[in-house]
């Protein structure tokens, strides 16, 4: 079975709303073995509506819409939809008075407006809604289904678990989708793409979907199958190519974030980290605390922007950042080296940098960042030539320096360190 979603709402056509609903109902509808072949967006606009309608139904089995079921002159979802199929809207007065009953509970009267939520297309079975007021629908069409969704996201949610979902259930599709997400960092997208290749070339069943952020790349091999077991197995045989082909640079095989990786390897080795950023300004400890739990390893960290407050709080000596500057090698180990000695942390973490778009030079480009990692053997620093604009940079070192940190435990365990 397969499925077109119709997102309807002027809003959505401007730049300060987006369409969220159909990530929720693809995910959802994934799950259950449809899977999603097209999807569009259409104002208040009756006619078009109406052609996004009579489209959608002749390419899919299954036309999903949300939004456009308000009680105001410009929510149209119910009339395009009755014009697109030749069928009356009627009136349902059981409809009409939970809607009533609503509005009374609340100690208001009802608007004269709403009434049109209750008007069902002829055929149609209604979907509660019990969180708001406009009905969903659900229309048998030749073969197809076309269900109306309310637009607000607790109410599309909440009723297309309680009412869509055991429906399509009972049409009864056992394919289903098989998805793994593996996480990579430290290499770029062309080099993750060739490495993996040949091995899901070896698979034409499944598919691999690569998305790229600043400094991390997921790889979801995905697979409908209807059979489990077989699915698994191949997902399974294909992880194992993955992880070869991209060695210590992939760190998750189960959509771990890397702070959730970095924080499980600090717990294990019972160790605690501190952090002092320049160019990433905190971001990197607003990493670290994402993870609940974070505060049995995460100690704290600074964010020491200035010459001074580099050295009135991690002790940096100013000769050295006067001689060597501030983004330098031997800032950033200082500054790894005095947080950890300040706050005691097995491990101090530094970030100096340029993020731009001014005070690049010819020796210190912008995207230059050093990191600077202390423990109790002695500390370490690499430098890094980030691309991109200021909020590129500053994701690619907070990845990094998060990076830095976990290689620090795998080399270490692999006696490498
Ligand atoms: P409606 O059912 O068209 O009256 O939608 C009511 C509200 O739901 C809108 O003002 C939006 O805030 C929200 N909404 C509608 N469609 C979507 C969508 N596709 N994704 C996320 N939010 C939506
Ligand atoms: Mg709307």
């Amino acid at each position: 079975m397969n499925a077109e979603i119709i997102a309807v709402g002027s809003e959505l056509l401007t730049p300060f709303r987006i369409d969220t609903n159909s990530l929720f109902l693809t995910r959802e509808l994934n799950k259950l073995g449809v899977d999603v072949i097209r999807k569009a967006v259409v104002g208040d606009d009756r006619k078009e509506l109406r052609r996004v309608l009579q489209q959608a139904m002749d390419v899919a089995d299954l036309v999903v819409c949300s939004g456009g079921l308000g009680p105001t002159e410009d929510d149209l979802t119910r009339e395009a939809l009755a014009d697109t199929l030749g069928r009356r809207l009627v009136r349902d007065d059981e409809i009409l008075r939970t809607i009533q009953e609503r509005f009374r509970r609340y100690g208001r009267a009802m608007p004269e407006n709403n009434a049109r939520q209750a008007m069902i297309l002829e055929g149609a079975q209604a979907l509660r809604n019990p969180r708001g007021t406009a009905p969903g629908q659900w229309i048998e069409v030749k073969g197809r289904v076309v269900v109306l969704l309310p637009g607000p996201p607790v109410e599309l949610e909440a009723m297309f678990a309680n009412e869509v979902r055991p429906r399509l259930e009972k049409l009864g599709h056992r394919r289903r989708l098989y998805v793994r997400d593996l996480r990579v960092t430290g290499l770029p997208e062309s080099e993750v793409e060739q490495r993996v290749t040949s091995i899901y070339r070896q698979h034409p069943e499944c598919d691999v979907t690569i998305l790229s952020a600043p400094g991390e790349i997921q790889l979801h091999p995905r697979i409908w199958s209807e059979d489990a077991a077989a699915a698994n197995k191949t997902l399974d045989e294909m992880v194992k190519g993955f992880a070869l082909a991209l060695g210590e640079n992939l760190f998750s095989t189960s959509g771990e974030s890397i702070e959730e990786v970095v924080g499980r390897e600090l717990q294990q080795h019972r160790a605690t980290i501190a952090t002092a950023e320049s160019c990433t300004g905190g971001m990197v400890a607003a990493r670290l605390t994402n993870v609940p739990g974070s505060s049995t390893y995460f100690l704290g960290g600074v964010v020491c922007y200035s010459n001074d407050l580099k050295s009135a709080w991690t002790g940096v000596s100013p000769d050295v950042i006067e001689a060597k500057g501030a983004v330098s090698a031997e800032v950033a180990v200082a500054l790894a080296e005095g947080i950890r000695r300040n706050t005691r942390a097995t491990v101090g973490l530094s970030i100096t940098g340029i993020a731009g778009p001014g005070g690049g030079t010819p020796e210190k480009p912008v995207g230059l960042v050093h990191i600077g990692l202390a423990d109790e053997r002695g500390t370490k620093e690499r430098a890094f030539q980030f691309p991109g604009d200021r909020e590129r940079v500053r994701s690619f070192a907070t990845i990094g320096a998060l990076d830095m940190v976990r290689r620090h435990f795998l080399y270490a365990a692999l006696g490498k360190g």
